[in-house]
């Protein structure tokens, strides 16, 4: 039933699987649902408005535009601004492709920066060297619910003149220096994609406090559409329907306490984990609100196993599992094939962290027993 994300633990004879992602959903949803398909609005409309105004008001803007996926969500984020062609944008080496194809997507170039080996997020320091006379805007990602250092990135852009359009996919709810990430760039950009902390189906949003550029993106993502069938400019359809933001007005409500769980989960795997030689626990900056997107450790030499020894016995024990990201995105063929070569890249921590971290469930419905089922699987650290 869940393809995307059951993955190869989900053999014949294996009763115990504890996935890697979970939506759950209440009474709440399915109601909503039928409301929709009762009125017969099924495309955007009231259930949309009512949700754009609610994620605005959690995140602390004053526009949310809500999109079908986070990934038309970053096209029409830099649509929005105005990116073309010839246009640079520095991003981080370390993420889900859309970060960086949505560049390709306005004829614009992305350019990779290196991360920080503790974060795993963009690294500030190595941003300034990467700006060029083209460069436009930086887009920073919140990897794995964490905030990047947006206190340096933010002075970076201002000092430059550059955008900042925050990557908030993995980040529903996280905070930086108690402000919430996709309220501190110029853009912020979340996914409801099943395995997000919080879900549509498929759906996503864009958050911005400029009025100008909250208008814009409602046109990109309706056709370029300023009155109805007078289109102004390019624009697509990426519209968000009433039945997937009426299965978003509930997720929003539930989400801090989604949030609460992931971060105890993980507060109990760090107790445990920390103490087995060769697996580095994820590391929670003191200015930033960690929510747990995913819970990603990083296997090192001196454990008694190798990363795929680690998840052959995860398999066996039914243990989902997630690598994020196996491949640098420069390494993919699609960016290999436009001339990214490691040694034009330069992203030597981005590659080492492909091969050695490895993400275990946290999400909220992970129980106090599987976490211990997980913990002690791998002290034992049998392999198949
Ligand atoms: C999920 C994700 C996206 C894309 O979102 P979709 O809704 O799948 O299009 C973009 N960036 C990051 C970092 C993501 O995790």
């Amino acid at each position: 039933m869940f393809n995307g994300w059951l993955n190869s633990s989900f053999i014949q004879g294996v009763i115990y699987i504890i996935t890697i992602a979970k939506p759950l959903f209440g009474e709440k949803e399915f109601e909503n649902i039928k409301a929709v398909l009762n009125s017969g609005m099924l495309t955007q409309g009231k259930f949309v408005e009512d949700f754009e105004r609610e994620f605005a008001h959690y995140i602390g803007v004053k526009f949310a535009v809500a999109t079908n996926s986070g990934t038309s969500a970053l096209h029409t984020a830099l649509a929005a601004l105005g990116i073309k062609s010839g246009d640079e944008i520095i991003t981080t080496d370390f993420s889900f492709v859309a970060s960086a194809t949505c560049m390709l997507m306005q004829r614009a170039k992305p350019i990779f920066c290196d991360i920080d080996p503790k974060t795993y997020n963009i690294s500030p320091e190595l941003i300034e060297d990467k700006i060029s006379d083209q460069t436009t805007a930086i887009l920073p990602v919140h990897l794995y619910g964490q905030s990047c250092d947006m206190t340096k990135i933010m002075k970076i852009a201002k000092e430059y003149g550059l955008f900042v359009i925050e990557d908030a996919c993995q980040a529903h709810g996280a905070e930086y220096n108690e402000k919430k990430v996709g309220s501190i760039g110029d853009i912020g950009v979340f996914s409801f994609y099943p395995t997000k902390n919080m879900t549509t189906g498929e759906g996503g949003i864009l958050t911005t406090n400029n009025e100008i550029i909250a208008e814009k993106a409602r046109m990109f993502r309706n056709q370029g559409q300023s009155k109805i069938y007078f289109h102004d400019s390019l624009g697509y359809n990426y519209r968000m329907t009433n039945i997937a933001a009426a299965i978003g007005l509930p997720q929003l409500e539930r989400l801090d306490a989604g949030n609460t769980k992931r971060r105890e989960n993980a507060r109990y795997l760090t107790k445990e984990l920390q103490k087995i030689k060769g697996i580095v626990t994820p590391y929670v900056a003191p200015d930033a609100n960690h929510i747990f997107h995913q819970y990603t450790i990083r296997i090192e030499k001196d454990f008694s196993l190798s990363r795929s020894q680690l998840i052959d016995t995860l398999k066996e024990k039914g243990i989902g599992f997630g690598i994020h990201y196996p491949r640098p995105i420069h390494k993919q063929p699609l960016f290999e094939h436009l001339g990214y070569t490691n040694e034009i890249v330069n992203c030597p921590v981005s590659l080492e962290m492909s091969e050695k971290v490895l993400s275990l469930p946290v999400h909220p419905g992970v129980t106090q027993t599987d976490l211990e089922y997980i913990v002690n699987v791998i002290k034992t650290r049998r392999t198949s």
